[in-house]
């Protein structure tokens, strides 16, 4: 398998160049030349495999440069803290599916594809012999998931930046309290703006990008989405009662990475029906399925955080799709999307977004009233981000014994949301219950290039 830009001016990368490419050098994402198809001999095939076999058998499709023992071995260490056998389990509750993808490390989702990601640049790298340095700056559960994805690993330092005083107390203990001697917790005087500038221009001088070999983990790389599709399989399996039935999957959105992984598991013959993206007031993906505007408007703060993202990164993935595979038209539309701050998608394109896509948005009341619902109707507690996706479920009257939402994150995450809707406190799992008695280790800097460059140097080994 060969990966190009999504712009065009990259083309014909192995799947582990494309891995440690991350965002292509012509400013596009990095996408697969053909999206292997299963029938449903296939999929019969994958209907009983264990976690770790199925996703071997998934990600295996789009790769052929890491012989088979040795990316059952990626696969394996990366879900070994997880129950594999019920590494995500699928409940009955609000009247549908439930799936709890968040029982990794940090008790996100994203812990699913940044325990992949970690290991793999581990092999990468040591194949290669190189040293990487994952630059990187954080509001909340970006920066736990991705340290805990690369702590301990040979080869490969973290250097996360999160402005101080601004991150919830859970997530900077999470992140500070690894004692891992790879990791560098940076706390920024500044907001998360001034994190995020420093980081871009870090990475914007070439030479000390080079010299450092500074990566990023964001939610652009391939080897993320790939991680993700699996669950739609796995989720898939655990629902239907016979390989051809169909299933509705809602997903809480902001980057639209994970329902990008689940577009492209349809695109393999997945028999999804309705795919639905939930936002919640940081509403451009709903505007953009809904009236074809995709135009960017400020963040505004919400209760479910990590959704209050107004670029959604991975969409560029989807246009391509859309545009039918002209780099060309995805190129102006970026190019239009920088200068004016928007895309118009329209006539037949809307379409067929549309046929895509289902969408819909839900404010904090909304969030709110669902996590008091479900857990008056099922004894059950959400988080507010999952809140969201039973919401828009709701709204668009697809409630069903087949039709799963994704649960993106742990109710315990957000201890004070639950608090005040239900008046009690949500159980707080083992890997969260210990961080009061762990050592906290982080490093205070000015928001300054210069500081924040002689740190990396002297500390990158
Ligand atoms: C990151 C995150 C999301 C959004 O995921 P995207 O891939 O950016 O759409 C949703 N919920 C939680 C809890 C997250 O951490």
């Amino acid at each position: 398998m060969r990966y190009k830009s999504t712009r065009g001016g990259v083309s014909g990368l192995s799947f582990e160049e494309a891995v440690m490419m991350g965002l292509a050098s012509d400013g596009g994402l990095l996408i697969p030349e053909k999206i292997p198809l299963l029938n449903e001999k296939d999929l019969k095939h994958l209907f009983e495999l264990p976690y770790t076999k199925l996703a071997y058998e998934i990600i295996n499709r789009y790769q052929d440069g890491i012989p088979s023992n040795d990316l059952m071995a990626i696969i394996q260490k990366s879900y070994a803290k997880y129950d594999t056998v019920n590494m995500i389990p699928v409940r009955k509750a609000a009247g549908m599916r439930i799936a709890e993808l968040y029982h990794g490390p940090t008790y996100s989702f994203k812990d699913v594809a940044l325990q992949f990601l970690g290991n793999l640049f581990e092999y990468i790298l040591t194949k290669k012999g190189q040293k990487l340095n994952i630059l990187g700056a954080t509001s909340g559960d970006t920066g736990s998931a991705a340290i805990y994805g690369v702590k301990g690993r040979k080869n490969i330092n973290v250097f996360m930046l999160y402005p101080a005083n601004r991150v919830s107390h859970v997530q900077e203990m999470q992140m500070t309290t690894t004692e891992s001697p790879n990791v560098f917790c940076l706390e920024i005087g500044g907001n998360f703006d001034n994190c995020q500038d420093l980081v871009k221009s870090t990475f914007n001088d070439l030479e000390f990008k080079e010299e450092l070999n500074l990566g990023a983990v964001n939610s652009i790389n391939w080897a993320r989405i790939l991680a993700q599709t699996v669950y739609y399989f796995w989720i898939y399996f655990k629902t239907v009662h016979r390989v051809g039935d169909e299933i509705n999957i809602i997903v809480p959105t902001g980057n639209f990475g994970n329902v990008f992984a689940g577009y492209l598991a349809r695109k393999m013959g997945l028999p999804i029906a309705k795919l639905m993206i939930a936002t919640n007031r940081n509403n451009i993906l709903t505007r953009t399925v809904k009236f074809g505007d995709y135009s960017i408007e400020r963040v505004h703060p919400t209760i479910s955080p990590a959704m209050d993202i107004q670029i959604a990164s991975n969409f560029e993935r989807y246009l391509y799709y859309l545009y039918g595979g002209d780099c060309e038209k995805v190129t102006d539309a970026m190019e239009l999307l920088r200068v004016e701050k928007e895309i118009d998608i329209r006539g037949h394109l809307l379409g067929q977004l549309q046929r895509d896509f289902i969408a819909g948005e839900a404010s904090d009341d909304d969030m709110k009233d669902t996590i008091r619902k479900v857990f008056a109707q099922s004894d059950y507690m959400i988080d507010p981000h999952t809140a969201c996706g039973v919401y828009v479920a709701n709204q668009m009257d697809i409630v069903a014994d087949n039709t799963v939402c994704l649960s993106t994150a742990h109710p315990a995450k957000f201890p004070d949301v639950i608090h005040e809707v239900l008046g009690a406190w949500p159980e707080i799992p083992d890997g969260l219950r210990d961080l009061e008695e762990r050592q906290k280790v982080s490093y205070k800097i000015m928001p300054e290039l210069q500081d924040l460059k002689s740190f990396i140097s002297q500390h990158a080994k």
